[in-house]
């Protein structure tokens, strides 16, 4: 089987590598230069942890990352109410651990490599004709490869989408800004911390990703206050993070290369698929930050994904690629419809102040179950 893989991000490197460890001759396209993850950090929960060791690619990334046992759910002066401690889904594993993107890419990207995947670098695609035998995919430079599929890996903005799925819906702003930089860790911050300021102030993180860095976050609402002037992020991170206790005022000190973006949601209808193209990762289901599964859903669609295609013969791929879709859409629907649920009663608190945690609870409860 030929794969042509659209985007060398989470998604798109771990499909290639899954694909390619099933036998598939597998060309990955990558608009960009250079696989180059953006972004200071991202927390792995237990269920993508348990994927990438199904591909044998976790220990790699335990190497590069911090482990959290525990995350703990303070008020905005630092103070714990809460202690989360989720089960580990992996016998001697942590539960979770945080690592920075750069960490992860390098693992994936050398998993890559190591596969033999041909890595073609500044290209995207340009158009798809799906014919019965064949997918048909024209590149930007105008080669055009016959594949017996194409697999739209390329994020929220993904051009692929309109390819595959003309029609599909756009993501969607969801009215919260998060704020989000790394820090050199001092010695004394070793615990991932969750402030809570309420909708006025919003909600702080500091999350330990290695020995020597964390990244601090804040979620607040959208009020479409203007961006800070380039040069003046970093100080203006620190104002915002200035009414909370606990560690991020140590935290906060060091920050640097800050990124403030606003946050939006997608879960594009069934079908992800048309004929030989079908879409993964963030490209059908983004969710915002507040369950931290997107990454973790789109390996999970990686492997999914390398199920359900291995041993099929070339004219059973499209039925293939719809019990894909089928396989993963309630458990994308429930990671970004909880997640655009929690980030909702940030904006607005709920009538029952347990609400969030329980609805948090069931989700974690819910993804642990396999894939
Ligand atoms: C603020 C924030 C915090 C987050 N924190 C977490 C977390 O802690 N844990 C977690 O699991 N998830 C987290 N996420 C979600 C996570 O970042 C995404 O779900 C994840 O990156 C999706 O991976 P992807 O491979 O589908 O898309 P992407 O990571 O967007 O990768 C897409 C790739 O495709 C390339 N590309 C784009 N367009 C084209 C094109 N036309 N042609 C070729 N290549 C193209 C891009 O350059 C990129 O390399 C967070 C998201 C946000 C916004």
């Amino acid at each position: 089987m030929r794969v042509l893989v659209v985007g060398a991000g989470p998604a798109g490197c771990t499909a290639a590598v899954a694909l390619a460890r099933r036998g598939a001759d597998v060309v990955l396209v990558e608009a960009e230069d250079a696989v180059r993850p953006a972004g200071p950090g991202l927390v792995l929960q237990g269920a993508p942890m348990r994927a990438l060791d199904s591909l044998e690619l976790l220990d790699a990334c335990l190497e590069r990352a911090y482990p959290h046992e525990e995350i703990d759910l303070c008020d905005a002066a630092g103070t714990v109410r809460t202690v989360l401690a989720p089960p580990p889904l992996l016998p001697g594993r942590p539960a979770s651990v945080a690592l920075s993107r750069a960490a992860l890419g390098e693992v994936l990207a050398g998993a890559v490599t190591a596969a033999g995947i041909e890595l073609r670098l500044g290209t995207t695609v340009t158009a798809v004709v799906d014919r019965p035998d064949r997918v048909d995919v024209r590149l930007s430079g105008g080669a055009v490869e016959g594949v017996d599929v194409v697999v739209g890996a390329d994020g929220l903005h993904s051009a692929t989408r309109g390819l595959v799925l003309p029609g599909a819906p756009s993501p969607r702003p969801t009215g919260q800004v998060i704020w989000r930089a790394p820090a050199p860790r001092p010695p004394a911050v070793t615990r991932y911390s969750m402030l809570d300021g309420g909708p006025a102030l919003g909600r702080a993180g500091v999350v330990p990703v290695s020995a020597d860095s964390l990244y601090v976050w804040l979620l607040e609402p959208d009020h479409g206050a203007p961006r800070p002037p380039a040069g003046r992020e970093a100080e203006a991170f620190r104002e915002r993070l200035r009414p909370f206790g606990g560690d991020v005022p140590r935290a906060a000190e060091g920050v640097a290369d800050v990124d403030v973006r606003s946050l939006q949601s997608l879960l594009v209808p069934l079908p992800w698929s048309r004929g030989r193209g079908v879409l993964v990762g963030d490209a059908v289901h983004t969710a915002t930050p507040h369950l931290a599964y997107g990454v973790g859903m789109a390996i999970e669609d990686a492997v999914v994904l390398a199920d359900v295609l291995a041993d099929v013969p070339s004219q059973d791929v499209p039925a293939a690629l719809r019990r894909f879709g089928e396989r993963r859409f309630d458990r994308c629907r429930l990671v970004v419809e909880t997640s655009v649920q929690l980030g909702e009663w940030e904006r607005r608190s709920p009538a029952d102040p347990s609400l969030p945690g329980r609805l948090m609870g069931e989700a974690l409860a819910e993804l642990a179950r396999p894939a």
